[in-house]
């Protein structure tokens, strides 16, 4: 492998040609990393069986996973690798490449919201809803001062309630019912336990102004007012490749990014290719990715018709241009985040100090992720970089082990046919026999 470049920042070329002791060779002596958050990266000293037993219920083990790290990021004029969680092969490669097309003008611009959950109070039971209504909005700075101190913690750090809304729910299976929602400033935590808590507690005085039954006392994953945006600019030069023309990968990414942006067939797909990005760096934080999903995809489909979180255009010189604007409640402390110590080493490794700053990382990848899947798509077709991976997976499927598994890869690569059937034949031609188990 050659390093020409000294690795500075996020820029580590060549970082993927290295041997696994070598990458972390490299990260070492570039103090990229403290001697203490190796083992909790490499496994060594990650999540103990112990640990895991006081998360969930009827543990009987771990599950690891691959964790790699996205190079050539720069966030709002910060370098920084990103850890990032996923299964699937390409993922970490595409969002490299791009940021790296985006750093030459000068990466990732990101920002997010203030961190305001919504948790919401069904309300049964109400014979007239408008009084209601009225009653409760007019006891509104009351309430908010009951939810205040109900999490002294939040409150002293600038967090807690912020807001009361009352909804009609005018016609339902079981006809018509108030919904209040308490909009809850969560700082740097996830927040659904403090939201949870906070609508349990002011329920009761919900139900004495209202008159009504609170029923369902609970968070809305649809986080639309704690939104994180990102923005990048891939300068016109940079799209050419192979035969490719700048222009035509330019408009060809525009082309399909329009695609998504009228179809929910489309949509669904485009979108899941940034969350292939967004899961894998929310998943490697100890955040919790369903919830991230459940409200990506509702702000999808806000407007009555699923569509794409993204938006790919040009500008005036040229240029490629893309945003992706998207809910991201995710935090680093509560929850996993401090308690799985992968989780709280990948937060180090990034220098992330709060929940904001790992909103705007997060949305940045998103959209690297969404830009190397277009790229993919507009030119070449998405299998062709998928391939030698992919050949991989299946080479380890067919029972390759060790040298065998890249051979075997290469070999149905070369040959155009990746399945499992062709593996096996070869293997068997080869008279191969995997170790015992
Ligand atoms: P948490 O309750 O563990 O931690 C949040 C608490 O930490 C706050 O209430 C506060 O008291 C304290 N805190 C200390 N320093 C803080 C800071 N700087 N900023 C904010 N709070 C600080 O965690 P959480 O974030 O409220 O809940 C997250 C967990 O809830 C996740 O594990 C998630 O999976 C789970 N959950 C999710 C749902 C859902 O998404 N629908 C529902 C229930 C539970």
């Amino acid at each position: 492998m050659k390093m020409n470049d000294k690795p500075s920042g996020s820029r580590l070329p060549g970082f993927y040609n290295l041997s696994f002791d070598k990458r972390w060779e490299l990260l070492r002596k570039a103090n990229l990393i403290s001697q203490d958050d190796i083992g909790r990266i490499t496994g060594a000293d990650s999540l103990t069986v112990d640990q895991a037993d006081h998360m969930i219920e009827n543990v009987i083990g771990t599950f690891p996973l691959p964790l790699g790290i996205a190079l050539n990021f720069v966030v709002n004029g910060r370098e920084l690798l990103v850890p990032m969680v996923v299964e699937e092969p390409s993922v970490i490669a595409g969002a490299s490449f791009m940021a790296k097309l985006a750093r030459a003008s000068g990466g990732f611009k990101a920002e997010t919201s203030e961190p305001e959950m919504i948790g919401q109070i069904q309300v049964l039971d109400i014979p007239d809803l408008n009084l209601a209504q009225e009653k409760l909005l007019a006891e509104k700075q009351n309430l908010i001062s009951i939810a205040a101190g109900i999490d002294p913690v939040l409150e002293k750090i600038g967090g807690g309630p912020r807001d009361i809304e009352v909804r009609k729910i005018e016609s339902s299976p079981i006809g018509s019912f108030l919904v209040v929602h308490l909009i809850y400033d969560v700082r740097d935590a996830m927040g659904a336990n403090a939201v949870n808590t906070a609508v349990e507690k002011i329920s009761p005085y919900i139900e004495t102004i209202s008159g009504g039954r609170a029923h369902l006392r609970i968070l809305s994953n649809l986080a639309d007012r704690r939104i994180a945006k990102a923005y990048c600019t891939i300068r016109l030069e940079d799209l050419a490749f192979s035969d490719y023309k700048a222009e035509q990968v330019r408009d060809g990414i525009i082309e399909s990014w329009a695609f998504a942006a009228s179809d929910p067939y489309r949509a669904a797909t485009h979108n899941k290719g940034i969350m292939n990005g967004v899961d894998a760096v929310v998943i490697a934080t100890g955040n919790d990715w369903r919830a991230v999903e459940a409200g990506a995809h509702a702000f999808a489909a806000r407007g009555g018709i699923y569509t794409s979180l993204s938006t790919w255009g040009k500008d005036d010189s040229g240029n490629l241009i893309g945003s992706l604007e998207m809910p991201l409640a995710v935090g680093i402390v509560g929850g996993a985040t401090r308690v799985h110590p992968g989780a709280r080493a990948s937060i180090k490794l990034m220098g992330i100090t709060s929940a904001r700053e790992l909103a705007e990382v997060i949305v940045s990848v998103g959209l690297a992720q969404n830009l190397a899947a277009l790229r993919a798509l507009a030119t070449e077709g998405i299998q062709r970089g998928h391939m030698g991976l992919h050949a991989r997976q299946v080479a380890i499927s067919a029972g390759a082990e060790g040298s065998f598994i890249e051979r075997l890869a290469e070999k149905m690569v070369l040959e155009g046919t990746i399945r499992i059937d062709r593996a096996q034949e070869l293997l068997e031609e080869w008279g191969y026999l995997p170790s015992e188990e």
